[in-house]
Parts: C-alpha cells; structure tokens; sequence
C-alpha cells in the first residue's frame, strides 16, 4: 500500500510527519509521490490564512484519489471546516496525533481481514494522547534526534493562533528529558535539536530552559551536540545565554523577532524590548564565532507605519541575521488584532515582505561568503549530503570518493561556497 505525507509549518511537525512517515514504512507500507498514494497523511498549520487555504486546496486534490487523514494546529482548530471537504477525509486532533505512530500496524490487520481502508481508518481507536509520544525510538532512521521538551503557549501575541490551538505550556519533567537524551546518545545520535512550540517556556521547578541545559549537557557525553530550535526573547535570560559557551551548543540561533519597532511589539502584546534581543544577539556573538543568527520578522503588523517599518528594517540589516523567515501579516479569527484597524493595505505590507526578503538573500549570500576556507563541523545525512554546526547545507568531499556515514559527524575545511563543499580533515 502507497503512502504520502504531506506537510505544512514549523519544524516540530516536519519531525513528527517524518516519524510517522518511518513507522509506515516498517510496518510494509511504501512511501510515494501524491498521485500514487493509496493514503495521504497532511500535517497542517494554522500559522497563516495562507497555510490554511494552502492545506484546504491539497486536501481537496488528495481526495480524488486517496483516503486523507488531517492532522495538526489547523486540523485541532478548524475541524468541521477540513471534516466538510470530502468524505474521504478523517481528522486527528492534536491530541490524537501520536496515535498515528500506532496506526500503520492497525491497517496492515485491519485490511487483512477484508476492511476496505477507509473502514481501516475510522475503525481506528486513539489511545496514545501524550504530546510528547515522538521520542527517540521514533527518530531511529535520522541524523539527528528532536527532543520535544515542550508544547503550547501562555503568551497571547496579537496575532497569533497557535496558542489557541495548543493550549497553555506544558512540558517533561527535567529527568524525564535527561532520561531521553541518553537514551538518544546510547542509540548512537551525534546531536540533538530541543524542540517545543515555544521552547524558552520551558520551566521544571523554576529552572527554565538554562536549567534545563546545565542538566543535559552534565549528564551528557563530549561528543553529543545540542542545538535550541528557536528562542523567543522574553524568557532567554543570562543562565540559557551562558550555556551558550559550551562547544556542545550548535552556533546556530534562531529568534522569532517578529518587528524591532517597540511600539508594534507592544501593539501585538510581546513581552520584550528591542534593547533586550539586542543584548541576546551580542551575548550570542560573544559566545561563538560569527553563529548563524537567524529570525522571524512579520510585515504589516497593525500598528507598523513606514516610520516602524524602516525601524525595523534598519534594525535587521545592522544585526546582519544571516537568514530571515518573512511573514506578511494576515489578520486570525480569534486573535487579538483580528479586527485591528491600523494595519498597512495589503500592497504595502507585500511591498514591505519582498524588501525584508531581498535584504535576507543579501545577508544569506555574505554570510555563506564569509565561510570560505573555515574549518566546521558538518554532520553527515543523506549520501554526501551534511549540515554543518552553523546550519549550513553543503556536500562533504571524502578521500578516495569515500561516502559518508549517516549520522557521523566530520571536520572539513569549506573549500567551495557555490555549491558549498566541506573537504574533511582526517
Ligand atoms: S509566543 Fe506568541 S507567537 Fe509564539 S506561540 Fe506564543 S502566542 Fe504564539
């Protein structure tokens, strides 16, 4: 049986549809282009009206020809909407979705003894409702683990419709997640990327996300790396920003910004100063040499004159990120700035997104520039394929036209920036 997954956001649900994508394969299932897939999971997003009707469009298509099941934050909200496209729909909530590790075995016996496979499907019982189900066990096949230590949100950014979605922050015990990274480390993992929908929540008996560092890399070993998936500035405070030091700490930073004009932060009811990611960025700086920082920024949030916009782009072509995720804002039913009448006209804010991403490509194209004849870090994927402690793709050139192990970390010196090359010391 064909299966394809399809997926839409952030890195969390890449790592869980990948997960999911592993279990069906164990269990016989081939994995397949759309157009050949008997099953077709999509993982949705709820971020953007864009992803939304982006996921409603693929749905409607997938229909035709296969049995769908949606899952993810737009799924979790927008059920009778996603339920309504085809009858060959199934919705998992969020809740559910762990259970689609389980549901591949579930087919397989159910189709066997006569079930057509939609019948397969809606037979299927949900047990597993833990959020944090993807555990190292379901990363087996990849170069490196995600360690969800994380999920949900207390914070009610103006704009923002994940934390309807997923609830209030919740997260593992600090020795639970110790417990999974040496679980991780003993499979053989080289690194492991913490992942949560806001990561820098994270807080066991008062000890945040710093806390929660100090512990993992005390119990780990000196060749496992860790990496922070995203950090947004309210709650890094000088504890997260001192584990930084440790050559474990991968130099690449990702900070959802979002604007650096104050009084658009304050408009969308972020809890940060723009002093306060400036002083992350240099603490970042110091710890590492030339990290790869990069950010979220929205155009056209309510409140953003030209005056906040040039702030802002003044703000991010100082601090040199060396790539910048842009959003142009769309307004989200049930969100604060919903009905927000200060927001620019919909080709102002466009005209402000193409400039931000011109400015990001710039910035790309210097940083990778300036790699040229360092010495880094790259961990080994898929053939000679790598990513490198600064995040950078790039292919790795071994002696002999030797191929890489997958998984493995080597030093190589960049020799190419365009493809960009690692030649390995070793
Ligand atoms: S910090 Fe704000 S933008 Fe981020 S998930 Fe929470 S509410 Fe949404």
């Amino acid at each position: 049986m064909n299966i394809y997954i399809y997926t839409l956001g952030c890195r969390l649900n890449q790592a869980e549809s990948e997960s999911i994508a592993e279990r069906f394969r164990n269990a016989g299932f081939t994995l397949s282009g759309w157009s050949d897939a008997d099953l077709v999971i999509v993982n949705s997003c709820t971020v953007t009206a864009k992803a939304e009707q982006k996921a409603r469009r693929m749905i409607r298509r997938f229909a035709e020809r296969s049995e769908v099941i949606v899952t993810g934050c737009y799924a979790e909200l927008g059920r009778d909407e996603v339920k309504a496209l085809s009858e060959r729909v199934t919705v998992f909530s969020l809740k559910e979705k762990a259970s689609l590790l389980s549901l591949p075995e579930h087919i397989s016996s159910a189709v066997h003894s006569g079930l057509s496979l939609h019948d397969a499907i809606v037979s299927f019982t949900c047990r597993n409702t833990d959020l944090f189900a993807f555990d190292a066990s379901s990363f087996q096949y990849h170069s490196r683990a995600y360690l969800k230590v994380q999920d949900g949100c207390d914070n009610h950014c103006g704009y923002c419709r994940t934390t309807i979605a997923r609830g209030p922050s919740v997260f593992l015990s600090s020795d639970e997640v110790v417990r999974r990274a040496l679980e991780i480390e003993a499979r053989g993992f080289h690194e492991i990327m913490l992942t949560g929908v806001n990561l820098t929540m994270y807080d066991h008996e008062g000890n945040g996300l710093g806390g929660l560092v100090e512990k993992l890399l005390a119990a780990l070993g000196g060749g496992m790396r860790l990496r922070l998936s995203s950090m947004e500035p309210d709650h890094v405070d000088d504890r997260l920003l001192e584990t930084l030091y440790d050559s474990r700490m991968q130099p690449h930073f990702h900070i959802p910004i979002q604007s650096a004009s104050q009084y658009v932060l304050e408009r969308a009811s972020r809890r940060y100063s723009i002093e306060h990611v400036e002083y992350i960025i240099r603490r970042m700086r110091d710890a590492k040499d030339d990290p790869f920082i990069a950010c979220d920024v929205i155009a056209g949030l309510p409140g953003e004159g030209e005056k906040e916009f040039m702030d802002t782009f003044r703000f991010l072509d100082e601090n040199g990120f060396a790539a910048m995720h842009v959003f142009p804002y769309s307004p989200r039913p049930g969100t604060p700035l919903y009905g927000a009448r200060d927001r620019a006209e919909e080709r102002v804010r466009d005209e402000r997104a193409e400039k931000l991403r011109k400015l990001s490509a710039r910035h790309s194209a210097e940083y990778i520039a300036r790699q040229m004849g360092k010495k880094l870090e790259i961990l080994a994927e898929e053939g000679n394929e790598g990513t490198t402690g600064n995040y950078l793709k790039g292919r790795i050139i071994l002696p002999h036209g030797r191929v890489p192990v997958r998984g493995m970390i080597y030093e190589g010196v960049v020799t190419s920036t365009d493809p960009f090359e690692l030649s390995a010391v070793l």
